[in-house]
């Protein structure tokens, strides 16, 4: 960990600050375990900090230790506006890019607070005063890790534990892509002796799923289209289907990645309609070199990892897979 940023953070928190701690907007794993460690490690250090999600998030994470405290933007405006002008410190955490938050993007930009960024996405933008961007490793919480135990050895009990095992777990795919490192295991072991309990978190993450998730998923797998001499497939949800299954946020978590286990896949895409927002909203996952991150940014208006990103449409469903086999032409990748 860079030693220079660590003391000017040392030195941001040298007495009790009132902080906020901001995920990305429909916040994952990562976003939540990571800012609810950094939570509850500020608040044992006698800091007032509080975590601001711009949006609600699924059911699947409503157990992580701390959670019951979260504030919604989206519920709340009025007192999380209060209190982020009462900050003196935002953290802002898994995003780079103030597009991210939604609406808090204006709140956040004009406010005067100095602002700590900790993530690990590719071409991070320039608006915070200290910038922990890192985007070789696995997941947030691994920087929030390695952020905490260079400030102080002896931070971690088991609810910061569980918070950070949880945001690495989901971000590495359960320890299997790429981005896992020899530090990333170290780190879980580590976690796994502060308390984690790898075995019951994966059960509240992934063996604890709706029917209706189980019946939209079939019809998911159902929907998946090969295209034509590339390595590609495509999966679609449309409302009727959503609403049929009485969709609930979360319950279409993972299904992208099915299309990349299927042999010879390098290249997996969901649509799932959004009646409510009027817009499509795209997964890209990649295995191998694909950059789903810049297919993603220039016709998607979207970002995020190279084999993992998001992106939307404001098309129709069937105008946005015109539009995504086009895109796919123009971007002229050898698979
Ligand atoms: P997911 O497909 O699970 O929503 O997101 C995969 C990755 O892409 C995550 O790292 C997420 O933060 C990022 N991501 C998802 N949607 C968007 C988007 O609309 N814009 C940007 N810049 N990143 C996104
Ligand atoms: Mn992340």
């Amino acid at each position: 960990m860079n030693k220079t940023k660590i003391k000017k953070l040392e030195k941001l928190l040298s007495s009790p600050q009132k902080i906020s701690i901001i995920p990305h907007k429909n916040p994952d794993g990562d976003a939540l375990g990571s800012s609810l460690a950094l939570m509850q490690y500020l608040n044992n250090k006698s800091h007032h900090a509080v975590i601001i999600s711009p949006n609600d998030y699924p059911e699947f994470l409503k157990w992580l230790p701390g959670e019951k405290s979260i504030l919604k933007f989206s519920k709340n405006e009025k007192i999380t506006k209060n209190i982020l002008k009462e900050s003196s410190l935002i953290f802002v955490l898994d995003f780079n890019d103030l597009k991210r938050v939604g609406d808090l993007n204006n709140i956040i930009e004009s406010s005067k607070s100095i602002k700590v960024m900790i993530d690990h996405h590719e071409n991070p933008k320039n608006f915070a005063d200290l910038n922990f961007s890192f985007p070789e490793i696995s997941s947030t919480c691994e920087i929030v890790y390695n952020i905490i135990s260079s400030l102080d050895s002896f931070f971690v009990n088991k609810d910061i534990a569980t918070c950070l095992y949880t945001g690495i777990m989901t971000d590495t795919g359960s320890f299997k892509y790429p981005s896992t490192t020899s530090e990333t295991h170290k780190i879980i072991s580590k976690l796994i002796e502060y308390g984690a309990n790898g075995s019951k978190i994966y059960e509240k993450i992934y063996d604890e799923f709706s029917l209706n998730k189980l019946n939209l998923l079939s019809i998911c797998l159902n929907n998946i289209r090969k295209i034509e001499k590339l390595p590609i497939v495509y999966m679609t949800l449309n409302q009727k289907e959503l609403d049929n299954c009485h969709f609930k946020k979360g319950d279409s978590e993972g299904f992208v990645n099915y299309g990349l286990s299927i042999k010879g896949i390098k290249l997996s895409v969901i649509l799932i309609e959004n009646k409510d927002e009027k817009i499509i909203k795209m997964s890209f996952r990649s295995k191998g070199n694909f950059p789903t991150n810049l297919f993603a940014e220039k016709f998607f208006n979207g970002g995020g990892h190279t084999n993992a990103s998001g992106g939307s449409s404001k098309e129709i469903l069937k105008t946005t897979i015109s539009k995504l086999l086009i895109a796919l032409n123009d971007f002229n990748y050898e698979f």
